[in-house]
């Protein structure tokens, strides 16, 4: 089958900037793509890259793009490389729009950085929330580990709470984390990425030391990455990205294969990523565990608007 080929490039602005290891965060840059089969049947697709994250970064995206024929195959979408994984999700969910998944599924919210997080909570928990997500490492470990405290005592003992370390921490850090972690004993439902990408063999030897949960995110960034960290034994819990993580075929055949305890989360795409990063997410969700996909309130409008 042919499919003719289009695409162009979208921003969106976010409401505020978000916060990164690599600066603010001002603007969600990506590619949408039309695929129409001989049947005027029509396929969406987005590529949306995080480079500082590990997939390609927008421009290897764009020159990938501009250098297709207006014409493609099957062929053309399974042979994109590894080294482009955003656009492997893009072209391969084109292909295979899905219908819209239900939503049935439980979302996290993300709590404000330190001190803020104590009042934040409870209007999240009243709008439905349960599973809540506070980024840690920000502040000195002894400060954020007193709010932990609080923290933990006034939320409901049915409430969860995701720690997310960004690879922030220092392995000394780390372990204080996990031993208040192990001391408290409730509501913690996994520490995320303590340590540094390079550092991934730390945090496997830190996971068979702790009762509390570990979770993989900038480590797995990829499908080859994730594979490494399997084989290297890594059994606990892996923090997906669909939209650039890589071929969803090639996940969906991973995670079937191996059983592996994932959570699914979003990378600020827009409305037909998101659909289609749903859609792996529903059928490929464990151990009902919340997805991060609750991001609607960071863009300034609901759609995708302003070309270049
Ligand atoms: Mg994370």
């Amino acid at each position: 089958m042919n499919y003719k080929f289009e695409f162009r490039p979208y921003q969106r602005k976010f409401v505020r900037g978000i916060a990164t290891s690599h600066g603010i965060w001002e603007i969600r840059e990506g590619i949408i793509l039309r695929l129409t089969d001989e049947t005027n049947k029509i396929g969406w697709g987005e590529i949306a890259p995080i480079s500082w994250f590990g997939s390609e970064t927008l421009a290897q995206a764009w020159d990938f793009c501009r250098q297709l024929p207006k014409e493609i195959t099957e062929e053309t979408i399974f042979s994109i490389p590894d080294q482009l994984p955003a656009c492997q999700f893009g072209f391969e969910s084109a292909l295979f729009s899905p219908p819209t998944p239900s939503t049935s599924l439980t979302h996290s919210a993300l709590l404000p950085t330190g001190e803020a997080a104590l009042q934040a909570w409870e209007n999240l928990w009243q709008q439905g929330y349960s599973t809540f997500k506070w980024k840690i490492g920000v502040y000195p470990t002894p400060v954020e580990l007193k709010i932990l405290d609080l923290l933990t005592q006034s939320l409901p003992t049915s409430a969860k709470l995701r720690l997310d370390a960004n690879g922030g921490l220092k392995e000394e850090e780390a372990k204080l984390w996990l031993e208040s972690c192990d001391r408290l004993n409730t509501n913690i439902e996994f520490l995320e990425q303590p340590l540094s990408v390079d550092q991934f063999l730390q945090i496997l030897e830190l996971s068979k030391c702790y009762k509390t949960a570990i979770a993989l995110d900038e480590s797995v960034a990829t499908l080859p990455q994730l594979e490494y960290c399997f084989q290297q034994g890594w059994r606990g819990i892996f923090v997906i990205k669909p939209a650039i993580i890589g071929s969803p075929s090639q996940l969906r055949q991973f995670c079937q294969q191996h059983e592996i305890d994932a959570v699914f989360s979003s990378v600020f795409e827009t409305s037909i990523g998101r659909k289609a990063a749903l859609q792996i997410a529903v059928e490929l969700s464990r151990h009902n565990r919340a997805m991060g996909f609750g991001i609607n309130h960071y863009f300034a409008e609901d759609e995708e608007s302003g070309t270049r």
